[in-house]
């Protein structure tokens, strides 16, 4: 095993399949891939979008950007809570923490709650985004796998097997990176993660990979350190 820390940031669009909202058989699936990587003995935080629910900057035209996006907050909590769910289903040990405190539902995020949490083996699930408007959960996922020492966060992708120098759902031409360097994303514009996380992920030098998570057993080969997907670094 390769990595025995990661960050995984999954979008919303994961619990969604071809359906609205939040669709337990997507959920099932998405779950089945993060147990396998689980049981390698990989400690394993997620920090989960809600663009499946909400969009602060899409939907949120004609309303308060602010308010807009707190919605969108309060979407990626409904996701945690469901990927909790189907986690614990298949016996994989959880916690939910959430940058907004819901007590009800989730633990409040305490930085070294939720290292303890990884270290006795259990998945960190991050709802609630950073807790602050104008950013994304790509920022979450940065200042998460910042604060909780990992060694690379894993972008998971939806049927795109990493970062190509254009969109080969458009290009049949496009060619994958297998590696890249922030600079080099930046400067090109090229899809990693939204501008402000990966910023921060190059000033601190935490690594991205960015895979396709669709493909059966991918998740598991990153963590093997299998070639798989685009490696962006330092
Ligand atoms: N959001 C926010 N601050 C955060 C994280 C998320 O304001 O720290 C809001 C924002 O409106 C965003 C929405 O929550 O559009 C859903 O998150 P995101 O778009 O990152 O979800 P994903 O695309 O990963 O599913």
């Amino acid at each position: 095993m390769k990595y025995k820390r990661v960050l995984l940031k999954l979008s919303g669009e994961f619990l969604t399949g071809d359906g609205f909202g939040i669709q337990p058989e997507a959920t099932k699936t998405l779950a089945q891939e993060v147990a396998k990587a689980h049981a390698l003995g990989t400690q394993l935080a997620i920090v989960v979008g809600g663009g499946n629910l909400w969009r602060g900057a899409r939907q949120g035209v004609g309303m308060d950007r602010a308010t807009a996006d707190y919605i969108g907050m309060l979407g990626t909590i409904m996701n945690a809570l469901a990927l909790q769910d189907a986690l614990e289903y298949l016996g994989v040990p959880t916690r939910v923490q959430t940058a907004l405190t819901i007590q009800q539902v989730a633990e409040p995020y305490i930085r070294r709650r939720a290292l303890r949490h990884l270290e006795k083996g259990r998945v960190v699930i991050f709802g609630g985004g950073t807790g602050n408007p104008f950013v994304t959960t790509d920022t979450a996922a940065a200042l998460r796998g910042l604060e909780m020492n990992v060694d690379a966060v894993l972008m998971a992708k939806n049927k795109v097997d990493g970062v190509y120098d254009d969109d080969p759902r458009k290009n049949p031409r496009a060619t994958k990176y297998d590696t890249l360097t922030f600079h080099d994303a930046l400067v090109k514009g090229l899809q990693v993660m939204d501008g402000t996380a990966m910023t921060l992920c190059q000033e601190q030098n935490l690594s991205i990979i960015v895979f396709d998570m669709f493909k059966e057993g991918s998740l598991e080969g990153v963590i093997r350190g299998e070639p798989i997907g685009t490696l962006v670094h330092k």
